[in-house]
C-alpha cells in the first residue's frame, strides 16, 4: 500500500481513507472492454430526449423558454464544472460521501490516460443530476421548467465529459482548441490548485484560480504521457 502510495504525485497524495489494495490492484489492471466515455451517454442522452419529449408532450411552455431555459442550463454547468471540481474533488481531508470520488480523482491525477478514471461514475451524477433537479424545481417553483434547465445542464455534462476524455486521448484531443487543452494540462503538470475549468476557463478567470501568467508555457514533455 505504501508503495502504491509512493508512486502519486505528491499534489494528489492517496488520500488517507483510498480504496483497498486488493480493490485498486484489480482497477488498475481491469481495461473495459468498451470505453467508459459511452457510459455517461448511454445514461444522459435518452434521459435528455425523453425530458424533452415529455415537455413537448405536455406543452404550455413559449419558444423563448424552449431556448432560454437550456441555455441557462448549459450556462449553470459551467459553474458546477468548477465548483464540484475545486470543491469536492481535490478538498483534504476526505469527508463521508465523497470519499470514493476524490480518490478516483487522485486516481486521475496519478494515471491520467486510464479511462476508467476519466469518466465520472453512476452513483456520483446520478445523485447530483436529482440534487439539481430538485433544487431548480424549488427556485423556479415548477417542475417543466426545471426539467428544461436540467436538459442544458446534462448537455453540458456531456461535453465535460468528451472534452476531458478528449484532451487525454492522442487521435481525439487534436480536434480541441490549443488553449483550452493547456488549461487542463495545467492543472495536471503545473498546480493542481489551478484551472479547475475543462469546458472553460471562464471561471477560473472570474475567481482568480487561472494559471500564472509566467506559467502560460508549453506544459512539460511530462504533459505528453498525459494523452494516449
Ligand atoms: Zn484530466
Ligand atoms: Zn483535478
Amino acid at each position: 500500500m505504501d508503495a502504491f502510495r509512493d508512486t502519486l504525485p505528491s499534489v494528489t497524495e492517496a488520500p488517507a481513507a483510498a480504496p483497498r489494495p486488493m480493490t485498486e490492484a484489480q482497477s488498475l489492471t481491469h481495461r473495459p472492454r468498451w470505453s467508459p466515455i459511452w457510459r455517461p451517454m448511454m445514461l444522459f442522452v435518452p434521459l435528455v430526449l425523453t425530458l424533452v419529449l415529455v415537455n413537448g408532450v405536455v406543452g404550455g411552455l413559449s419558444v423563448w423558454e424552449w431556448i432560454g431555459l437550456p441555455m441557462a442550463g448549459l450556462f449553470l454547468w459551467t459553474l458546477l464544472e468548477y465548483l464540484i471540481h475545486a470543491f469536492a474533488f481535490h478538498p483534504r481531508p476526505l469527508s463521508g460521501w465523497l470519499k470514493e470520488v476524490q480518490a478516483s480523482h487522485a486516481m486521475h491525477h496519478a494515471y491520467p490516460k486510464r479511462p476508467e478514471y476519466i469518466v465520472a461514475r453512476y452513483r456520483f451524477t446520478v445523485p447530483v443530476a436529482v440534487l439539481i433537479f430538485l433544487l431548480l424545481w424549488l427556485l423556479v417553483g415548477d417542475w417543466q421548467r426545471a426539467s428544461l434547465i436540467l436538459v442544458g445542464t446534462m448537455i453540458g455534462y456531456l461535453a465535460y465529459e468528451a472534452v476531458h476524455w478528449s484532451i487525454h486521448r492522442r487521435w481525439a484531443v487534436r480536434f480541441l482548441p490549443r488553449r483550452l487543452v493547456l488549461h487542463h494540462l495545467h492543472h495536471h503538470f503545473k498546480d493542481d490548485q489551478r484551472c479547475y475549468g475543462v469546458t472553460t476557463p471562464l471561471w477560473d478567470y472570474v475567481f482568480g484560480t487561472g494559471p500564472k501568467p509566467s506559467r502560460v508555457e508549453r506544459p512539460s514533455s511530462k504533459a505528453d504521457e498525459a494523452v494516449r
